[in-house]
């Protein structure tokens, strides 16, 4: 499997690519800015884009999504409860002092429950997606487990959790996400933050301070 995370935009999001070997397929989630960059890097490694994934809505995670599906055809899955957020793109550029990037659409509801897969039978890689509102009412994981990795949006970083104080944030309703849902998960378990260094659940569960006095 080729795992490759790249911080893109003026926030530094980590935008992920996973692509398959045999079929050379592959996913990314949060293309947020640098479409130019990941377009070049997935033509260079020879794969086709499958599947777009938005973790939430902010602009620093789906700037860039419509960008990428208009190079690649790809469609966009995203958690609808985020679409009202999805709808103030003008109001989140604001925030920055960016140009607001042009609507994205979502084509697919990702949802608890709900999974995408990569590559072909034995060797298949499935992507379940993990309802983890709080810090977006659409807020969602990702969870790979044949590579034992988390894709973790801004619900969980190493050391920190994440913000609530913007609109849809909910500082109980994060808590409760990622203790039961993401603290779940295996100790040795990879978390690919949103922002910043990844980490382990098992490191978090034991060290993150905004977890310890639930
Ligand atoms: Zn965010």
């Amino acid at each position: 499997m080729i795992f490759e995370s790249y911080q893109v935009g003026m926030l530094a999001c980590n935008c992920t690519l996973i692509g398959d070997e045999q079929t050379r397929e592959a996913i990314i989630i949060d293309p947020g800015d640098g479409i130019a960059g990941i377009h070049r890097r997935l033509t260079q490694l020879g794969l086709t884009l499958k599947q777009i994934l938005i973790t939430h809505a902010h602009i620093d995670h789906v700037g860039g999504a419509l960008r990428l599906k208009k190079l690649t055809g790809a469609p966009i899955y995203m958690n609808e409860n985020d679409l009202e957020l999805l709808a103030m793109m003008e109001e989140q550029a604001a925030w920055l002092g960016v140009e607001a990037p042009e609507r994205t659409t979502i084509d697919s509801a990702a949802r608890e429950g709900g999974s995408l897969t990569l590559g072909q039978a034995p060797a298949q890689t499935t992507f379940h997606f993990l309802d983890t509102p709080g810090h977006t009412q659409g807020s969602i994981s990702i969870w790979i487990p044949s590579e034992n990795k988390l894709i973790a949006g801004d619900t969980l970083f190493r050391d920190s959790i994440g913000r609530t104080d913007l609109p849809g944030g909910d500082s109980r309703q994060i808590l409760s996400s990622i203790h039961t849902k993401l603290l779940k998960l295996p100790e040795t378990a990879v978390v690919v933050p949103g922002h910043g260094r990844n980490t382990t659940i098992g490191r978090e569960k034991e060290r993150n301070p905004f977890l310890q006095s639930f």
